[in-house]
């Protein structure tokens, strides 16, 4: 079958190389000029299978309402903008803040995480891909014992769905990342969840867009989606700028930019940007710096190493399709890291960035098939796209070939929407 992949980020790349394993004769279509130019770009470079916490969550709301008031807060939302999708969007949203559907979404995740991290571990064996990757765990670091108590009882969760995460003492952190020793925050300890990874998903999206050149994919950049064609609940082509597009189906990996391109199809795709932001700065002090990625569970903050650099990465901002990187945003994220790693890097020479996290109302992302019988989505991975990348790709890819996935897919596709 001839299959069109829309969006060559992470999710479009992993979605183009599994359909090309599975046989299919695939073309990527992208508006960049390279693949993962936009929130695959510099993110923070975990691969957090036991970071599967949605948003939505019975706290949530009033949280989020304090939060209005706070200009560096993690989660910024701007209610009073005039902008109907982040209403609809956050009304679904709230509808997914009772225990029953945190419960509920906690697994759908956990599901597409797990398998995920089992895929990459697969296609790392087959193929020789380069990008920094490092297999040493993710710490996840507290600055009071109220929270590094309640952590233990996500803890106790987590061992029961097969992720076994230790429990540390401020000495015990430190034994575990000696770079710690150095910060200046009063930690009090920490977990350890010991199978979560680590890497460059730009390096390794460009690694994967190698391997699929090699092997049948063509990649056609520069070439902006602007509509599909439909005939009897069928997509014909893709209409671009550079001409139209035709295969036997269609998958769309657009993130944040689905909704748009589907809208006109009578398919309302709940997802809005969460904008987040990033810094990377060359490591300057090996010692100083950390081994392990680190999660500031206090601060909203991952730190990682990507090779010989260190990246940051946090907030999120609720406010429409703009990409200006606003400094005010970004100063948190690098106050927080100098703050826990002062002589890792000089962090007046930064990298800064940002990028759209295309975020669903449940934290889960959409895999599957839609009212058109040759029109699939893989879109809507939020804040964990690198981590669930290969897992939703390889699963749709199953899909589509006619092959039960290794996964259930009930409750990941667009049709939970519906009620
Ligand atoms: C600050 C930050 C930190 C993060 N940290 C982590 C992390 O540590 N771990 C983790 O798992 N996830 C993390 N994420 C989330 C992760 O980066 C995303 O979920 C993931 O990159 C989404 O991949 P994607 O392929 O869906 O989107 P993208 O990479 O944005 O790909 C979509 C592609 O579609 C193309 N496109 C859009 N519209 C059109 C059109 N009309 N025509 C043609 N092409 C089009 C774009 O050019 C783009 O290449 C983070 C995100 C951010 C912002």
């Amino acid at each position: 079958m001839k299959i069109a992949v829309l969006g060559a980020g992470v999710i479009g790349v992993t979605t183009a190389q599994a359909l090309d394993a599975a046989g299919h004769e695939v073309v990527v279509v992208d508006r960049q000029t390279a693949a993962a130019e936009e929130t695959s770009f510099a993110n923070g470079g975990q691969i957090s299978a036991a970071h599967t916490v949605p948003w939505a969550a019975p706290h949530m709301p009033f949280q989020a309402f304090k939060w209005m008031f706070q200009a560096d807060a993690p989660l910024l939302i701007k209610p009073l903008r005039w902008d109907p999708a982040l209403w609809r969007w956050g009304l679904r949203f709230l509808a997914n803040c009772s225990t029953e559907r945190e419960a509920q979404n906690f697994e759908k995740a956990l599901r597409v995480a797990k398998y995920s991290r089992a895929v990459l571990q697969s296609l790392r064996q087959r193929h020789a891909l380069q990008y920094d990757q490092s297999s040493g765990g993710i710490l996840y670091i507290y600055r009071d014992q109220t929270a590094l108590l309640k952590s233990q009882e996500m803890a106790a969760k987590l061992a029961d769905f097969g992720l076994p995460q230790t429990i540390l003492d401020r000495d015990g952190l430190i034994a575990e990342e000696p770079a710690l020793a150095g910060s200046q925050e009063p930690l009090v300890g920490g977990l350890l969840s010991p199978d979560d990874e680590t890497g460059d998903a730009h390096s390794f999206t460009l690694a994967l867009q190698k391997i699929s050149e090699e092997s049948r994919v063509t990649f056609q950049f520069g070439t902006t989606a602007k509509a599909l064609t439909t005939r009897n609940r069928e997509i014909t082509g893709i209409a671009t700028d550079k001409g139209t597009i035709q295969a036997d189906a269609y998958v769309v990996c657009l993130a944040s930019e689905t909704p748009r391109l589907l809208k006109p199809l009578g398919l309302n795709v709940p997802i809005y940007p969460a904008k987040g932001y990033s810094m990377t700065t060359a490591i300057q002090s090996d010692e100083a710096a950390p081994s392990r990625s680190i999660t500031d569970e206090g601060k909203f903050v991952v730190v990682t190493r990507i090779g010989n650099s260190l990246r940051a990465a946090g907030t999120a901002e609720l406010a429409g399709w703009d990409r200006t990187l606003d400094p005010k945003r970004l100063a948190p994220i690098v106050r927080a890291t100098q703050s826990l790693f002062p002589d890792a890097g000089d962090y007046s020479q930064i990298q800064p960035w940002c990028g759209l996290r295309p975020a669903t109302p449940d934290s889960v992302p959409i895999i599957g098939g839609t009212p058109y019988g040759n029109l699939f989505l893989n879109t809507g991975h939020g804040t964990l796209g690198w981590t669930m990348a290969c897992g939703s790709a390889q699963a749709l890819a199953d899909l589509m070939s006619g092959r039960t996935p290794e996964i259930d897919l009930d409750g990941l596709g667009l049709s939970r929407f519906s009620s």
